[in-house]
């Protein structure tokens, strides 16, 4: 069992809540395999029905499986629908309340329909709390007032399974949820006649439509939730939830569909919060085995589209988790993060001086001071007449009606007063609440790959917490009978490993996880159990060495037992045979053994490739346009990277193309990327430099 679009709906029975994106609304939130976009916030129950049409529309025909959650009692105890319609059909019974219920943006009728129901059962009748100032027949005002002789249980089996929920009877008070049951059954029912056959309703249907609707409960992951940075909790759930079921594993969405259905329905994962954590932890999809294949053919393929066919084919493959921001620099972040409160939080000091409500005309301005001070963290919470001023630091809050700040290095002060030259614009040297960022903006988009800055905005803004893919793992190996320690002893036909070392501190530069995978022997047995290995801890493997088609190339052929093999000439230099392919799901790049054609092959396919594996979006270096200090002609067809430096503003080469001369790289500060098509480079002409952070 899949579904590849999860929506999850919080549901509410009040009515308009306004404009501004505010808490007990109606919130959705749409997922694909762990991944949410933005809550929405649908103020009415009006537009949330509207929202559900079309986005269910949009998605049946674009051939989407849809699962949508609502935080709505599907169901009230069993008997209740017999008394009412003569049969405990319980769909039956969503049309009848679709019948009766009255609702617009600002009024309905759903105590005066508790009440009509009320009457229809022996005693009191089931519904009470009645929410309203005016009295209502039939209902109670709360629960003592009422019997149990109308014969039904207070709740389901299914609430009674979960600690801490509500009665669908009890229409008001905290935490009431009967409102929005009674509120949400004629949407429902709508919804069905709707999508007719292609919509079915669990557990009382078999969940084997296109859009199939469940009955969920936001409240099994309560930690999660008080930990999650969206300062609007039913946001924060909806976007969570969907999360969560969108990641399940198709066997453990089985075990939680695999309900016996009665007329009072179930809880979807009811009793299985455990299933929805791993979920929220667990990675995403891996990729397809067909991701790296390239149309083979006689001609060499351009960089650029080696880089389109991996901007196309690459996901993210890294699950998300709750992270400190102390801990975030260079996670990716899963959510958008809002600021929790404004900064600064108040109107402050943005200099030493004297606070007065200003401005200050040309010439003298005399102020009386007054008794007290305000410093940052020790607000002053008198007031300051006008013609006073008052003592401020820097940071500290502005007094009521104070507005302006006179620097008190221009000032001349007494015990008592202070005076000084004007003019001086009123909201000098002071900062608005809220200048900088707002509470509740988007300070940070989902993607965005976290810097030390980010860390001090985060901060600032009350953020504790961020949602973030956990780091890539990214295995290294180099590959080569011929290959030994640095240190070691070695024969002439010996080398020592030079790709490793310096892979490894490139990945970690990046901000990844290296996981050091050794050196494989030219031997395909070995290699291949080294490979099995890796895919229990790396997300991604970087080899060297071996990776063309010759005979000791065993990662080749052994890649090319998978299936999911390809061997991409690319045209450029340096750089041979780029070999690409799943390993048991994990994805290989076999980068070439010369270290400055894998050092370079690095850089230009494996950084911006890693970025997407990590949860970024396809990022392309920045380049600068500098002035040549050398002479070059270059053959058409292939691109060229020419290990670089920049001195007195001008780019110099190394002395040797050599793709053996590994102390050319260690020089080197950036890479010179030469065009494709043939160009002979006098010194003065512009050409591109690619420092080496820039890469990634
Ligand atoms: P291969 O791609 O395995 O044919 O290797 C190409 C060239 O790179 C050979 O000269 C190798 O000895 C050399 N080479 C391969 N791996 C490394 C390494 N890890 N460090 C230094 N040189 C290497
Ligand atoms: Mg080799």
């Amino acid at each position: 069992m899949t579904f590849d679009k999860v929506i999850m709906v919080d549901w509410s029975g009040g009515n308009d809540r306004g404009l501004r994106p505010v808490k007990d609304a109606i919130w959705a939130c749409i997922a694909t395999a762990g991944v949410a976009e933005d809550p929405i916030y649908l103020r009415n129950r009006q537009l949330a029905e509207d929202w559900l049409a079309d986005t269910l529309a949009t998605l049946q025909s674009a051939g989407h499986r849809v699962l949508v959650g609502f935080d709505l009692c599907f169901a009230y105890p069993s008997g209740f629908a017999t008394h009412l319609i003569g049969s405990e059909d319980t769909l039956a019974l969503w049309d009848w309340f679709e019948a009766r219920v009255q609702d617009s943006p600002k009024a309905n009728n759903r105590f005066d329909l508790a009440g009509d129901i009320n009457a229809r059962f022996p005693g009191t009748g089931p519904f009470w709390f009645n929410g309203l100032a005016r009295d209502i027949a039939h209902l109670p005002r709360k629960g003592n007032d009422r019997t149990a002789d109308h014969g039904l249980a207070e709740k389901r089996a299914a609430d009674i399974a979960i600690p801490g929920s509500f009665s669908p009877w009890q229409l008001a008070g905290a935490g009431a949820v009967g409102g929005q049951v009674i509120m949400g059954l004629p949407v429902l029912s709508r919804l069905r006649k709707r999508f007719g056959p292609s919509l079915s309703v669990w557990p009382f249907q078999a969940p084997d439509a296109q859009i199939v609707l469940a009955e969920t409960y936001f409240s099994l992951l309560p930690d999660l939730i008080a930990n999650d940075p969206n300062p609007i909790k039913d946001a924060a759930q909806v976007s969570l939830y969907a999360r969560a079921f969108s990641a399940l594993p198709a066997t453990d969405l089985e075990i939680l569909f695999d309900i016996e259905g009665t007329s009072e329905g179930w809880v979807l994962g009811a009793g299985q919060s455990q299933m929805l954590r791993n979920a929220l932890t667990t990675n995403p999809p891996p990729l397809k085995n067909d991701c790296f294949a390239m149309p083979q053919g006689a001609h060499w393929t351009p960089v650029d589209d080696a880089h389109q066919h991996l901007r196309d084919k690459l996901t993210c493959v890294t699950g998300t988790e709750t992270v400190q921001v102390k801990d975030a620099a260079n996670r990716f972040l899963a959510q958008n993060a809002q600021a929790i409160r404004s900064h600064p939080p108040a109107p402050n000091a943005a200099v030493d001086g004297y606070g007065f409500t200003g401005p200050a005309p040309a010439g003298i301005t005399r102020l009386k001071l007054v008794d007290g001070r305000s410093a940052a963290g020790a607000p002053y919470d008198g007031t300051v007449p006008l013609g006073h001023a008052i003592r401020i630091l820097t940071g500290a809050n502005l007094p009521e009606d104070v507005d302006t700040v006179v620097l008190q290095e221009d000032v001349n002060t007494t015990d008592t007063e202070i005076s000084f030259h004007g003019p001086l614009k009123r909201g000098a040297n002071a900062r608005d609440a809220g200048e900088d960022m707002q509470a509740g903006e988007t300070i940070l988009q989902k993607g965005r790959k976290i810097t030390p800055a980010d860390l001090g905005m985060l901060s600032a803004a009350g953020v504790g917490t961020v949602t973030a893919h956990k780091p890539l793992r990214v295995g290294i190996l180099s590959t080569g009978d011929e290959l030994r320690e640095p240190g070691d002893t070695t024969t002439d036909g010996q080398i020592y490993d030079a790709n490793r070392p310096m892979l490894s501190a490139l990945v970690a530069s990046w901000g990844y996880k290296v996981i050091d995978l050794g050196r494989a022997p030219d031997n395909r047995d070995t290699l291949r159990t080294i490979l099995d290995d890796a895919t229990t801890n790396c997300d991604v493997i970087l080899s060297s060495g071996g990776a063309s088609a010759g005979d000791e190339d065993h990662m080749s052929a052994l890649l090319e037992g998978t299936g999911s093999f390809a061997l991409w000439r690319i045209a450029m230099k340096p750089g041979r045979p780029l070999a690409l392919g799943l390993w048991r799901d994990t994805p290989v790049f076999g980068l070439p053994g010369n270290p400055v054609a894998a050092m370079v092959c690095a850089l230009v396919f494996a950084a911006p490739s890693l970025g997407v594996m990590a949860g970024g979006a396809w990022q392309n270096p920045t380049r600068y346009q500098l002035p040549a200090a050398f002479s070059k002609s270059k053959k058409e067809g292939r691109r060229e990277y020419l290990r670089a430096r920049v001195e007195d503003g001008q780019v110099i080469i190394f002395p040797s193309e050599g793709s053996g001369r590994v102390s050319g790289l260690s020089w080197a500060t950036g890479l010179v990327e030469l065009d494709d098509p043939a160009q002979k480079i006098a010194p003065g002409d512009l050409v591109t430099y690619i420092p080496f952070n820039s890469f990634a």
